[in-house]
């Protein structure tokens, strides 16, 4: 589309969470146009876990009873160690009375973006452009103008606010010179697919076992039904090319290792990725009229499932804010306690989290490792102690800290 489309929000990215900011806009009478560089959603497996309050708020929007339909609700699920075997078994059921939702859900991304495209549709105020690239923006007091790459060539639009939900790449960012501020980790991550069944070795739907020389986490995901797939994610040696941990006999190796079978035994391989991962967090959430959320805002390793959850976190969020502001029912500081409140529990929670959960799978040290242990089996033995552990792993404590800033 080269003309202007009338919109009072432009979103760059049609991922979940440009989808999730343009549904909350709309559902609070705000017209907005979403530019999504590929020719569809997409499709590629990413993540797939949904924590308590992220299906609380997806309820809020209408689309988590088709989501409860699809996917796998996971009520418990494991730590555990290659050696040691089971260290502790958490009882979601504990958070009862915290959450009309005590279980993870298990559903591949890629299935949620349809069903909030569905709910789109009825809001014509909402439009989605595919093959719509976002290239540059320059902004003044007043609005934002911003080129875009169209089917029909170079256009350049003039909107009031931007959203940058443009993933962990985001061009809006880089184009609004945000500075993306942490490391990158020197291993890959591969993820492999497999429909043999891990419940038969005793593990639950999603269990993290740890290991100094290859940890790994395990996944049932619905896939297209029952009986569903096993993901594994672990972790490649630097040292190993993407090629070689992209091939069948790494997998078939990995399994071996992971399952303790014997070198003759294979297992039926649906799916091999592989992928770089970072602790990043932008310095600024907002600057001015542009505003980050999702990967666009932070990223992170994929242990305790926190990446797509924040992002969704950050979604309700700034759409009621910025429809308040857009609505002229608050004025625009409300943004900077979006980035205040947002910034805060990503690098407190999500970052701080996500890499202590990396460090104790992966830790080498033979008598810390016997303190995790220790530690893991003391929290869960105890119930108070085991559901304010899974208050912090389900991410009830990153919202309540966030409301809680001003
Ligand atoms: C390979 C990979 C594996 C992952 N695995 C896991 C996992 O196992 N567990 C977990 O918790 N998290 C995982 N994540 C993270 C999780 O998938 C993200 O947190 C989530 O996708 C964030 O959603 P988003 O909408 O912010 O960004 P994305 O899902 O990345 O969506 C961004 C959208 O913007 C579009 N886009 C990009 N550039 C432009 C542009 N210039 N103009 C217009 N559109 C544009 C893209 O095509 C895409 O549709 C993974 C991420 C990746 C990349």
């Amino acid at each position: 589309m080269l003309e202007q489309p009338n919109a009072q929000v432009m979103i760059a990215g049609a991922g979940p969470v440009g989808l999730l900011t343009a549904l909350v806009l709309a559902q609070r009478g705000v017209s907005c146009v979403v530019l999504e560089a590929e020719s569809n959603l997409t499709l590629d497996l990413r993540a797939g876990t949904f924590h308590p309050p992220t299906l609380e708020m997806l309820n809020q929007v209408g689309v988590a009873d088709a989501m409860l339909a699809l996917g796998i609700r996971v009520p418990r699920w494991q730590s555990c160690d290659l050696t040691y075997g089971l260290v502790a078994e958490w009882d979601l059921d504990l958070l009862n009375n915290d959450t009309p939702y005590p279980f993870r859900l298990h559903l591949e991304q890629h299935r949620l973006t349809p069903l909030l495209m569905d709910k789109l549709k009825a809001f014509p105020q909402a439009q989605v452009l595919f093959n719509h690239r976002f290239e540059s923006l320059t902004q003044n007091a007043d609005d934002v103008t911003v080129r875009i790459n169209t089917p029909e060539g170079l256009a350049t639009w003039r909107m009031p606010w931007v959203v940058a939900a443009d993933g962990g790449r985001s061009q809006v960012r880089k184009s609004a010179e945000i500075e993306f501020a942490g490391y990158t980790w020197p291993e890959r991550y591969s993820v492999i697919s497999t429909t043999y069944d891990f419940s038969q070795l005793g593990y639950t739907e999603n269990a993290y076992i740890s290991d100094p020389e290859q940890w790994v986490a395990v996944f049932k995901m619905p896939d297209v039904g029952p009986p569903g797939l096993w993901r594994m994610t672990l972790p490649v040696a630097q040292d190993v090319s993407d090629d070689v941990a992209l091939a069948g006999p790494y997998a078939q190796h990995a399994i071996r290792r992971f399952t303790r079978a014997s070198a003759d035994v294979t297992y039926p391989l649906v799916h091999q990725s592989i992928y770089n991962v970072h602790q990043r967090v932008a310095v600024q959430l907002r600057k001015h009229r542009v505003l980050l959320a999702g990967d666009a805002a932070h990223v992170n390793n994929p242990l305790g499932g926190f990446g797509l959850n924040s992002g969704i976190h950050d979604a309700m969020s700034l759409g009621a804010m910025l429809a308040r502001v857009v609505h002229g029912e608050a004025d625009d500081s409300l943004l900077d306690l979006y980035h205040r409140q947002r910034h805060t529990v990503n690098t407190e929670y999500v970052q701080h989290l996500s890499v202590k959960n990396k460090k104790n799978l992966e830790e080498k040290d033979p008598e810390q490792r016997a303190l995790r242990i220790r530690e893991l089996q003391d929290t869960c033995a105890d119930p108070v102690k085991a559901r304010a552990f899974l208050l912090n792993s389900s991410m009830v404590n990153s919202i309540a800290r966030a409301n809680a800033i001003l």
